[in-house]
């Protein structure tokens, strides 16, 4: 069931930034002064509305520009993890992405801060917990984060003279740079392409992302909704810098913004008084927002898209058909009656959900609502499906949905939802990023569908449901608009192999031509401009010291660390509590020793774990254990855990179930974890499907798996733990799955009886542990209730098992269908010298990443992104979506000088130890830092190592850096291992270079 209040919206393009997860431990103050009544005046803004938001403990202020009529929403809380946002309405006029090139050119300079590193500089030297730029199909948002009220007013400052007085306006080599630009290393060397945007987009763009272009293309004729506000990096290309200035001076307005400020501010009115001195300068601007393309449609339309592959790629199960219906005269109350249907709709209990599975079992299917085009939409989305089944998924949803219309929605699947609801309530608090997650919510309702406060309306409609289900709204809303409404569109995007080939030599003769009609010295000008790195600016070093407000001096040591009792009882389970600020509800885990499993059974395991809720039980169905699942297992998960003990280094695989769960709701929260784990009914058809299923999806995301596949395969070369979870979870996983895949036809008693076996094996609570976080009245209700649950497992010896599973080469060229690169490095610290990465090690690689990798890989050579890590199992690398692999390397091998010859003042250095802190000190949520805190203890590992960073980061020294880390970096070049993906034609280039090539999927 998703959580309403931090649904992400839609399938969203990645940012200009890759950030980490963050978070802030909360501490209470008192209330923030001197708010204002409605009808006040300040700053040049007044007051028009206060209104309540009790889900965050909240009261909104709604501000407006009385100059511009510029909206900016207060919303005061006591949260101190703060943020300040500024969003513009951006549609996407065109394919070519102008407006994401402009989320990336805003952040490289502007008139006040002329400096195209700063806002990189800043992110790793100031000391903020976010700071980020997402673009959306209808707007772009500019959120940044900071425990300081004072640091995010200096950086509030900074991205609002980023937005409206960008320097790209002026330098053009920024659009080289974050769009697209020529590349000639050499002047005999073939034309190729570079920008960030660029590459970004052509590791982005996939079948379903094109699919939902296509789909909102096809419904709304004519209109923008149809173009990819990414860019098609087909298209990008097409894009030229006088465009961007255009789209500037149309929608980068203040009459077209909504500014949120989140947080325990005291000098909110501050924000206020900045953003009036940038606004000020504007008059009102009237804005245009109209889809003049746009030709609404009466009736119906069925259509078909090629999507390219590459030769020899199995497309039997390689379409997504998207199926909708336009809801014309919809209100925002009947939108968030459509937004329940759709819940409820795409929850596995549903009627519509049960028959899709049962006809198509390979498949993936979703129900959502769309409103980014002109007119809402319902729509419903199967992935992974066979091109031929386009009428029968229509016949299936149109007959579901109808009888939906007829019956309702099962009354139990509706208090499900409530329950979870209830849950999330309970548990906001713990969320740390829920201030960015709300401003982009409301920014999103804002620009979809011009209703300010529509996303806090959708919040509070979940009390609704249950009388939107009694009282017939759901049957006429469905009625109308999906059963009786003639205007949808049936449309079908389908991979083709081959296609990709061709389309790869069509851009390469287009370049040849290009290039052919390029004069000498327009070749010579792409060559240097090539060879030449872009001069950085001097002064970015003192706009960077302008901007900290924040001093290493007055960093507080806090870090939220959690009191747990860790017992092993006679009966030899063992017992850990974490002590939680939290009532009514907590976090609930157990774990299975699963050391005695042989080898040969370890893929079994996985699959296993992969089966849990797919299989009917001897109780109920699988639709009726996915509506219990929702109800009792609120974020449950059954996994693999592979933990390596820090005292003894001894490395134990380990069944882990999990879930959060009411306390009133715990012992059925374990009833249905073991009808889960032992009464499964192991159907050999039903088997049959999932392994279908799971084939397409593993094969799916191992081809897509970014630098996950190859950090893997490195990891597994040093560590026992990692070679287990490497061996379990991919390549080799796969070869099994598709191994069993045929035994399944020739003799599926064979797999069952080996499932059954693992399911024999778990039914055994040897080396059990039970885990728990919440407070000490919840603690005493669960034990009693775990207790009973391992007292009910066998108790049979375990014999640990020797593994020799199989682990990566030195270094390997992984060929995938990627249209772009991952380069991975990595050497264990075991040969580097050290055991354990240091506070002042995390700094390190934040100025490594600041000072070398971003600038040589992203800025020169057109990277989206390179990053670096350093940890206690040893430093790793990687480019991400990176159009090179030789060069990249090059980039590597030039570590160990860049280290040796830094210089670094002392200022600078306080700067990249303030951000580092400043992540280290958030922390996680109150409940899930317990349960991260619970999963160390398990492996004892000290709460305290957090701590002890945070102190050591403090005494970094400038003068001794090189001396201290030069030596360091020289092992990690004279030493790494190396991995790259990439497809057959990039890794034919580079073979030679690689101790191993392979092909998993191959002529398969
Ligand atoms: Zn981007």
């Amino acid at each position: 069931m998703k959580k309403k209040l931090f649904a992400v919206l839609l399938a969203v393009l990645l940012v200009s930034t890759c950030l980490f997860a963050q978070s802030v431990y909360e501490v209470k103050h008192e209330e923030p002064s001197a708010l204002p009544e409605a009808g006040a005046v300040v700053n040049g803004f007044k007051v028009v509305e206060v209104r309540d938001f009790d889900m965050l403990g909240a009261k909104i202020y709604q501000f407006e520009h009385i100059k511009t009529k510029a909206t900016v929403l207060y919303i005061a809380n006591e949260d101190t993890n703060r943020f300040f946002d500024i969003a513009f309405r951006t549609p996407a006029e065109e394919d070519t992405g102008v407006p994401h090139v402009f989320e990336h050119s805003t952040l490289s300079g502007s008139e006040k801060y002329p400096s195209k590193e700063l806002s990189f500089n800043l992110r790793y030297q100031t000391y903020n917990t976010y700071m980020n730029a997402t673009t959306y199909p209808t707007f772009t948002i500019y959120p940044v984060g900071s425990l300081s009220e004072d640091q995010l007013l200096a950086l509030a400052d900074f991205y609002t003279d980023s937005v409206l007085h960008p320097m790209v306006l002026e330098d053009k080599s920024i659009f080289d740079t974050e769009a697209w630009r020529y590349v000639l290393k050499n002047p005999d060397d073939d034309l190729t392409i570079a920008g960030t945007v660029y590459s970004e987009m052509r590791g982005a763009y996939n079948r379903k992302i094109k699919a939902e272009r296509n789909f909102l293309g096809v419904l709304f004729l004519g209109s923008r909704a149809g173009n990819e506000y990414g860019g098609n990096p087909d298209r990008i290309p097409d894009l030229q810098w006088d465009d961007l200035k255009v789209y500037h001076a149309k929608y980068y307005h203040p009459s077209n913004t909504l500014s949120i400020i989140y947080g325990k501010l005291e000098r909110w009115s501050e924000f206020l008084g900045l953003l009036d001195s940038y606004f000020s300068a504007y008059d009102y601007m009237e804005m245009d927002l109209r889809d003049y393309g746009y030709l609404p449609r009466n009736g119906s339309v069925t259509s078909e898209f090629d999507y390219p592959a590459e030769a020899g790629s199995d497309t039997t199960y390689a379409a997504t058909v998207k199926y909708g219906f336009i809801c014309g005269d919809a209100d925002i109350e009947t939108m968030n009656v459509v937004s329940a249907i759709c819940d409820l709709a795409q929850d596995g209990s549903s009627v519509l959900m049960e028959n899709l599975y049962d006809a198509m079992p390979y498949g993936n299917f979703t129900c959502s609502k769309d409103f980014s085009g002109p007119e809402l939409v319902i729509e419903f989305t199967a992935d992974n499906v066979r091109p031929e089944d386009d009428a029968l998924f229509r016949s299936i949803v149109d007959s579901s949905m109808a009888q939906i219309a007829a019956e309702g929605f099962d009354p139990e699947a509706v208090d499900t939802f409530a329950a979870s609801e209830m849950i999330d309530a309970l548990l906001i608090g713990d969320r740390t990023d829920k201030g960015v997650s709300v401003m982009s919510n409301i920014t999103n309702y804002w620009a979809g569908t011009g209703e300010l406060y529509g996303f806090l309306d959708y919040l509070d409609s979940s009390s609704s449901y249950r009388s939107w289900n009694e009282d017939g709204t759901f049957k006429d809303v469905i009625t109308r608009y999906v059963v009786y409404n003639p205007c949808w569109a049936l449309v079908t995007t389908k991979s083709v192999a081959g296609l990709q080939e061709e389309k790869d030599a069509a851009l390469a003769s287009r370049l040849a031509e290009i290039k052919a009609s390029m004069s000498s010295e327009e070749i010579e000008a792409i060559v240097a401009a090539t060879n030449n790195p872009p001069e950085t600016n001097p002064d970015t070093a003192a706009m960077v010291r302008k901007l900290q407000v924040v001093g290493v001096e007055s960093l507080p040591e806090e870090y939220r660390t959690y009191d747990i009792e860790d017992t092993t009882g006679a009966d030899g389970i063992r017992r850990l509590w974490a002590k939680t600020d939290v009532t009514d509800v907590g976090y609930a885990g157990i774990m299975l020793d699963a050391s005695g499993l042989r080898q040969d059974q370890i893929h079994y395991f996985k699959l296993w774990t992969s089966l849990i809720g797919e299989l009917d039980t001897t109780s109920h169905t699988r639709a009726e254990l996915s509506n219990l699942r929702s109800r009792y297992h609120y974020d449950g998960a059954v996994k693999i855990s592979v933990l390596e003990d820090k005292v003894s280094g001894e490395m134990t695989p380990r069944l882990r179930f999990s879930f959060t769960a009411l306390d009133e709701d715990m012992s059925r929260a374990f009833d249905l974890m073991h009808e889960l784990l032992f009464d499964n009914i192991y159907d050999a058809d039903r088997i049959r499907d999932k392994v279908s299923n799971i084939r397409i999806a593993l094969r799916q995301s191992l081809s897509r798996a970014d630098q996950i596949l190859p950090l893997y395969r490195a990891f597994s070369t040093a560590e026992e733990s990692n070679a287990y979870w490497n061996y379990a979870s991919y390549i080799d996983y796969y070869y099994f799955i598709e191994s069993i895949s045929e035994l399944l036809e020739t003799e599926p008693e064979t797999v069952v009886s080996a499932l059954k076996e693992i399911a024999d094996y778990f039914n055994n609570s040897t080396n059990g542990i039970i885990l728990f976080a919440g407070n000490r009245e919840s603690r005493d209700n669960f034990m009693k209730i775990a207790d009973a649950f391992m007292a009910s497992l066998e108790n049979r010896p375990i014999v640990r098992q020797e593994y020799d599973l199989n682990v990566a080469d030195s270094s390997e060229a992984i060929i995938l269908e990627n249209n772009i690169n991952y380069n991975v490095i990595f050497a264990p610290s075991s040969v580097l010298g050290y055991e354990r990465a240091s506070g002042d090690m995390t700094a390190l690689s934040a100025i490594v990443q600041d000072m070398y990798l971003m600038p040589e890989l992203r800025d020169r050579r057109g990277a989206y992104g390179a990053y670096i890590y350093v940890e206690d199992e040893g430093i790793y690398s990687y480019t991400y979506r990176d159009p090179n692999i030789a060069d990249s390397y090059a980039v590597y091998d030039g570590l160990a000088d860049f280290m040796e010859n830094i210089r670094i003042d002392q200022e600078t250095l306080n700067g990249y130890i303030l951000a580092t802190y400043s992540r280290l000190a958030i922390g996680s949520g109150e409940l899930s830092g317990a349960s991260d805190a619970l999963a160390n203890a398990v492996r004892h590992e000290d709460q305290t190592v957090v701590l002890d960073k945070m102190r050591s980061l403090k005494t970094m020294k400038a003068e001794s850096f090189a001396q201290t880390y030069g030596p360091l970096f020289r092992k990690l070049v004279d030493n790494y291992r190396y991995y790259t993906t990439g497809n057959a034609s990039a890794i034919s280039k580079v073979a030679d270079s690689f101790s191993t090539v392979l092909d998993p999927f191959g002529g398969r």
